[in-house]
């Protein structure tokens, strides 16, 4: 079940961990394009439970390469859940607002309340993702940040938040697939930016800067998953199942009426 997640203190080398595993559903795409589907369902009902009890908070963390499938899988993954519950948040370029903030500071309004799933797509990692490898600040400031990422996930899960963070490992052909799908599909086009072939010129920078942040902020509390993602069907099976468990593992039941309903009557 945890083969894919990042234990703490793994040095992480994205180089062995294969973007086109399969491994972990024995019964091939068929087989796990199904296991997604039950997995989507429970999930419904996980959340119903977690928004009746409103005990729990669940911040799921979706960070991948340009094209590597973080839409996707709030689609799929997500698909069956109430939205009274969920919030997505997308992290683009910070705001001026943002800059003359600390990096955190656009972050922690969007964390999930209690019965709430937030989900989000980019998040506090671009500032020693995107920031390292452009060099927006210099190296001092974006080298303590992982204690400070570190401690920030650690105070939201000491009150009461589990996490969940994936990276989506796409290879650098299955994203050369991807940008040529987008440029060629009129119905995709609008998602293409010439920046990504820009950014896809860094991709070894980029590899540089994952595993720095896979390896130094996989933690106990707020664990790293690396999900292969070249199969779409497969990370949304993988990244479903995990969910599941999680929110499983929370043994979470309806609460009791808040009002004693004995001898009450609808005429
Ligand atoms: P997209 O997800 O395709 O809409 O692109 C959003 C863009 O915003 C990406 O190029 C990110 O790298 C960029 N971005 C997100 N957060 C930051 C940040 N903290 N600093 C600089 N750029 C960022
Ligand atoms: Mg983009």
């Amino acid at each position: 079940m945890d083969q894919y997640r990042i234990a703490p203190g793994t040095t992480v080398h994205l180089a062995d961990h294969d973007p086109a595993d399969e491994s972990w559903c024995p019964d091939g795409k068929d087989g796990a394009r199904s296991a997604a589907k039950k997995a989507t369902r429970r999930l419904e009902e996980l959340q119903e439970l977690l928004y009746a009890q409103g005990r729990h908070r669940l911040l799921v963390v979706l960070q991948a390469m340009d094209t590597g499938g973080k839409d996707g899988v709030i689609r799929r993954v997500f698909e069956g859940v109430n939205p009274l519950g969920v919030k997505v948040a997308s992290f683009k370029k910070p705001s001026p607002a943002d800059l003359a903030h600390d990096y955190l500071w656009r972050i922690h309004p969007h964390v999930p309340g209690n019965g709430e799933i937030a989900i989000f797509n980019r998040s506090h990692y671009e500032d020693v993702l995107v920031v390292r490898v452009h060099s927006l600040v210099p190296p001092e400031r974006w080298e303590r940040r992982y204690d400070h990422i570190n401690a920030f996930e650690r105070l939201l899960a000491d009150e009461g938040t589990t996490i969940l963070k994936f990276f989506l490992h796409i290879s650098r052909d299955e994203q050369a697939a991807r940008l040529r799908s987008r440029l060629e599909d009129p119905a995709k086009q609008w998602k293409f930016a010439k920046g990504d072939l820009e950014e896809r010129a860094l991709w070894d920078d980029y590899v540089t800067a994952y595993e720095a942040a896979l390896s130094r902020t996989s933690t106990a509390a707020a664990p790293w998953h690396v999900v292969p993602a070249d199969k779409k069907w497969y990370r949304d099976f993988v990244i479903g199942r995990i969910l599941v468990d999680a929110l499983e593992s929370l043994q979470m039941s309806f609460p009791p009426p808040a009002d004693d309903l004995a001898g009450i009557v609808v005429e």
